[in-house]
């Protein structure tokens, strides 16, 4: 591997599979078996929180929603958990599944972010860490 070698890295695994079953990236949550709630990200210990049965399993999540809200960040926040360019944009996106996920958009303008206007998801470049390497995120782009 050459010193120049640049990985791609996951900000965490376990949100979203590329399998080839699917024709693109598809986020994974959690739906409970007795009460039929749907959870994002989904829940490692199988426990529904809204019932209090342990009757989770994983659902592959529908790769477009709409928007429920959005902000775009003009500076570099502090705290620590985000590192990514600026400004961008942040917000939720409601699932057919029932789900509301919290995501970060990405837009050639953030004029396009619309409530209401549906939005698809896309696997992104978060940032780059401390060796150079990617760190990839999903996010959802506005559908114009
Ligand atoms: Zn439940």
């Amino acid at each position: 591997m050459g010193v120049n070698q640049k990985k791609t890295i996951r900000l965490k695994e376990g949100f979203w599979t590329t399998d080839s079953e699917y024709a693109e990236p598809r986020l994974i949550g959690s739906k409970c078996n007795n009460c039929g709630e749907i959870f994002f990200p989904k829940k490692e210990k199988g426990w529904c929180i809204h019932c209090q049965q342990k009757a989770l399993e994983d659902i592959i999540l529908s790769s477009e929603g709409k928007i429920i809200s959005f902000s775009v960040v003009m500076q570099q926040p502090g705290g620590g958990f985000y590192f990514g360019p600026v400004p961008y944009a942040y917000g939720q996106v409601d699932l057919p599944e029932g789900v509301r996920v919290i995501t970060i958009f990405t837009a050639k303008d953030y004029n396009d972010l619309k409530v209401g206007r549906k939005a698809k998801l896309v696997i992104d470049k978060l940032c780059d860490d401390q060796d150079g390497n990617e760190i990839m995120t999903f996010k959802f782009s506005p559908l114009v």
